[in-house]
C-alpha cells in the first residue's frame, strides 16, 4: 500500500509501517486487531507506555488554559518545567534551552558550544547517533551520516569503543579524545559530544575510568563536555541522567528528548551549566525556535517528569534491571552459538548475536510475526530492549517468550 507521506530512514517501497491505532500500558493495538507488547518503547521515547491517562489529561487541561505562546513569553508550566529539570541535573547547572526534540537539541547544543567558547571545532565518537538535522548528523558516525556528507565543517571523530570490540574485552579503556585534542589544537575546540551510554549504537555502556579520562581532558584545554541524554536520560538507565552512574562526570551541557514527555509531547532540551550560562548575560544567544516551550509540550514534559517523580520510576528501571538481566540470560543459556554478550543498565539493554544478514531479517519477521517490539540493529549486530518503565515482570517474561520464540525460528 502506498501513502501520501514519506517513511523515514527507509526506501520507500521497503517501508514496514505498523497502523497504530492506540493502547494501554506496555501494550498498542494496531488495525488488523493485534496487540503488540511494546519492549523498545517505541524509539526510546514512551517511557510512561501507551494510553496513559494522566498524560492525556495533562495536554487536554494545558490546551483549554494556554495552547499558544511565543518565543518569548512566560508562563507558569514554562517556569516549572525548567525548574523541574534543573533540580534533576547536577548542582551549578542553571538555565535550559527549550527545543521540539532530540536533533534540534544537539543543534543548539552545538551553538551554544561554539558561541560560549568562540571556538568552532567538535568532537564525536564513530560509534555515536546524535539527530538527523545536518549539524547533528554531521556528529554522528553510523551509517546515516556519509550519504547526506559534506556536513558540519568542523566535525573530528574518534574511534573510542574500539577496545570493546570482541575479544579485546579485559583491554584497558583508553579513549583517543586526550591526543586527538593535542592533535587538533586543543584551543580550537569548543566541545565534545558524547552519549553517556551509547543508545542506537548497540547500547554500549562505558567502562570505568573512560568518562572520568574524558572529563579530566576537556578540563585541561578548556573545551566544553556535551552529554547526549536523548535516548538515556529520564530513567532509561535506572538514573534521572545516565551520566550519574560515574560520579563526579559533570558535564557542561546535557541534551534531552525522547522520554522527556514520555513521547507524548514533541519536546527536547539542553540544560546549561551556570559557567556556560553566563557568557549569554552580556552575548547574543543566536538560536531560536517558532515553537520554543510550546505550552503542550510543556505541559506533557512538567506531567511526565512528575509522574516519574511520585511512582518512583527511575528507581523502578533501577530494580528491574536483575530481572531483564536474567532474561537476557536465560536467552544465551538457549542459544549459547548466537548470544556473544549481554549489555544490562536499568531498562536498557544490548545483546550481541551472531547472525548473518539473512538471519538478522528472519529474525525481525519472526519478531513481528510475534507481535513484540524490539529494537535490531544488524549495522552494530545487536539487539536491544528498552520496555516502558511501567512495564509488568509477568510483561517481561512474556516478551522474552516471544523473543525466544522468533530468535529459535531465525535460527530454524
Ligand atoms: N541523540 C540521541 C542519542 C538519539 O538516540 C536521538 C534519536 O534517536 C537523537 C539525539 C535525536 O532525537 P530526535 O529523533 O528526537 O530528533
Amino acid at each position: 500500500m502506498s501513502y501520501p507521506f514519506f517513511f523515514t530512514w527507509t526506501a520507500q517501497q521497503n517501508a514496514k509501517p505498523l497502523d497504530i491505532r492506540g493502547g494501554e500500558g506496555a501494550w498498542f493495538d494496531t488495525a488488523d486487531g493485534a496487540r503488540w507488547l511494546d519492549m523498545g518503547s517505541l524509539v526510546f521515547q514512551a517511557s510512561l507506555g501507551h494510553g496513559n491517562r494522566r498524560m492525556v489529561h495533562a495536554i487536554k487541561a494545558q490546551a483549554e488554559r494556554l495552547a499558544l505562546s511565543y518565543p518569548s513569553a512566560v508562563y507558569p508550566e514554562k517556569v516549572a518545567l525548567a525548574e523541574k529539570l534543573l533540580a534533576h541535573a547536577p548542582p551549578g547547572f542553571s538555565k535550559v534551552f527549550f527545543t521540539l526534540g532530540g536533533s534540534d537539541a544537539t543543534e543548539n547544543a552545538i551553538k551554544i558550544a561554539r558561541l560560549a567558547s568562540g571556538r568552532h571545532k567538535l568532537i564525536s565518537r564513530y560509534r555515536s547517533y546524535h539527530g538527523a538535522t545536518m549539524g547533528a548528523v554531521s556528529l554522528g558516525g553510523d551509517y546515516r551520516r556519509p550519504p547526506v556528507e559534506p556536513g558540519l565543517a568542523g566535525v573530528v571523530h574518534v574511534d573510542d569503543f574500539a577496545f570493546m570490540a570482541r575479544g579485546e574485552k579485559g583491554a584497558k579503556p583508553q579513549s583517543q579524545i586526550p591526543s586527538i585534542l593535542e592533535l587538533e589544537g586543543p584551543s580550537t575546540v569548543a566541545a565534545v559530544f558524547l552519549e553517556s551510554v551509547v543508545g542506537a549504537n548497540g547500547a554500549l555502556i562505558p567502562p570505568p575510568g573512560y568518562l572520568e579520562e574524558v572529563r579530566a581532558a576537556c578540563d585541561a584545554h578548556g573545551v566544553l563536555l556535551v552529554m547526549d541524554e536523548v535516548l538515556a536520560g529520564f530513567g532509561r538507565t535506572g538514573k534521572w541522567f545516565g551520566f550519574e552512574h560515574w560520579p563526579g562526570v559533570v558535564p557542561d551541557l546535557i541534551t534531552c528528548g525522547k522520554a522527556i514527555t514520555a513521547g507524548y509531547g514533541t519536546l527536547g532540551a539542553v540544560l546549561v551549566h551556570e559557567r556556560v550560562a553566563r557568557v549569554f548575560e552580556t552575548k547574543v544567544l543566536h538560536a531560536g525556535l517558532t515553537f520554543y516551550a510550546h505550552p503542550l509540550a510543556v505541559a506533557a514534559g512538567l506531567e511526565a517528569l512528575t509522574i516519574y517523580e511520585e511512582e518512583k520510576l527511575i528507581e523502578r528501571a533501577a530494580g528491574l534491571e536483575t530481572k531483564l538481566h536474567a532474561g537476557l540470560e536465560g536467552l544465551r543459556a538457549a542459544f549459547p552459538e548466537v548470544v556473544r554478550e549481554n549489555r544490562v543498565l536499568g531498562l536498557f539493554s544490548g545483546t550481541d548475536l551472531a547472525l548473518e544478514q539473512a538471519a538478522w531479517a528472519k529474525f525481525d519477521a519472526a519478531l513481528r510475526r510475534e507481535n513484540v517490539l524490539v529494537h535490531v540493529r544488524p549495522h552494530v549486530g545487536t539487539l536491544m530492549l528498552s520496555p516502558p518503565l511501567i512495564i509488568g515482570e509477568d510483561e517481561l517474561d512474556e516478551g522474552f517468550r516471544r523473543i525466544h520464540r522468533a530468535l529459535g525460528e531465525a535460527l530454524a
